[in-house]
């Protein structure tokens, strides 16, 4: 069971949050088929989605991260809930580049280092909050870094790792750590933390010595005395119903719900985040259109 744990030194000068999400990450290859690489780039958006959302103050929040670069994979999304559960899905799920030369999947390329990335915080009252940034790298961790460091002005320091089968191209494990200075933290405290980050080893590498999430936050707060602000279990959590589905058709023009159906006399709506398909009969999509017809005309 993955689980999400958010840290504070207790000098309130840092934040250290860490996820692991091996098992989201497995769940989202099962979803979408994707290759070694594209399993990479969207397992460490769904670490850092995760990660955001738990950030969350209001129960009912969400946020969505959005990368869009000029590579090949296309777009990569991930949204999260204020707990931190996830879903997420990559454009071009297929695509599959050779490794880097030291060995290492070549998200950078599969992403594209030209574009951006975006956020929103829907705290689920009046407009979301929307930030977005260029792209540093497309290897989403330092993007994200970026994110903070521009957008919100938080010194940010976010790893984010996946280890998949070199011969398979399976997921093996997966997460994510988020450090963050606070406002008032002295320059001693930064120092000591910079020290730290440079020490720090890969996520997968802490996730393959069979660390916990508070280890591998005691390891980023080396020399600081840290408490524990909340610990969770977390999951890919899709939140897709025929509800939703059918309030998403009824946006649409009455006659064109009229001729959704194909030759078959059905439509199909395939969920983006969990593949679940949703089936309409011609006669489910004509009384929807009369709904539909029916609401305008009140109007
Ligand atoms: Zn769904």
């Amino acid at each position: 069971m993955d689980r999400i744990i958010r840290c504070i030194t207790t000098d309130g000068s840092i934040m250290a949050s860490a996820v692991e999400t091996t098992d989201i990450v497995y769940t989202a290859q099962q979803i979408h088929h994707t290759s070694a690489v594209t399993t990479a780039a969207l397992g460490r958006l769904l670490s850092a989605a995760s990660l955001m959302g738990n950030m969350l103050k209001k129960k009912d929040a969400v946020i969505t991260l959005k990368i869009k670069g000029n590579g090949p994979a296309g777009a990569v999304v991930a949204i999260a809930d204020s707990t931190g559960n996830c879903r997420g899905y990559v454009e071009h799920p297929e695509v599959s580049l050779p490794n880097k030369p030291n060995g290492k999947l070549d998200v950078g390329a599969a992403v594209g280092a030209d574009g951006l990335l975006s956020v929103m915080r829907d705290l689920g009252e009046g407009e979301p909050y929307v930030g977005q940034v260029e792209l540093v790298s497309g290897e989403i961790g330092e993007d994200i870094s970026q994110y903070f460091a521009v957008s919100e002005q938080v010194p940010t320091v976010c790893a984010l790792g996946v280890l998949v089968d070199k011969e398979s191209g399976q997921s093996l494990l997966s997460g994510g750590m988020l450090v963050q200075v606070l406002p008032g933290a002295d320059s001693a405290a930064i120092a000591k933390l910079e020290r730290n980050a440079a020490l720090l080893e890969p996520v997968t590498t802490m996730l393959a010595k069979g660390m916990s999430m508070e280890e591998m936050c005691h390891q980023a707060l080396d020399g600081f005395e840290m408490e524990i602000l909340d610990e969770s279990p977390v999951k890919y959590v899709c939140t897709c119903s025929a509800d939703r589905v059918t309030r998403a058709l009824s946006t649409l023009h009455p006659g064109d719900i009229r001729t959704l159906a194909d030759e078959s006399g059905k439509m199909e709506a395939k969920c983006q985040y969990c593949a679940k398909t949703y089936e309409f009969t011609q006669e489910q999509l004509n009384q929807l259109a009369d709904s539909v017809e029916r609401e305008h005309g009140q109007k």
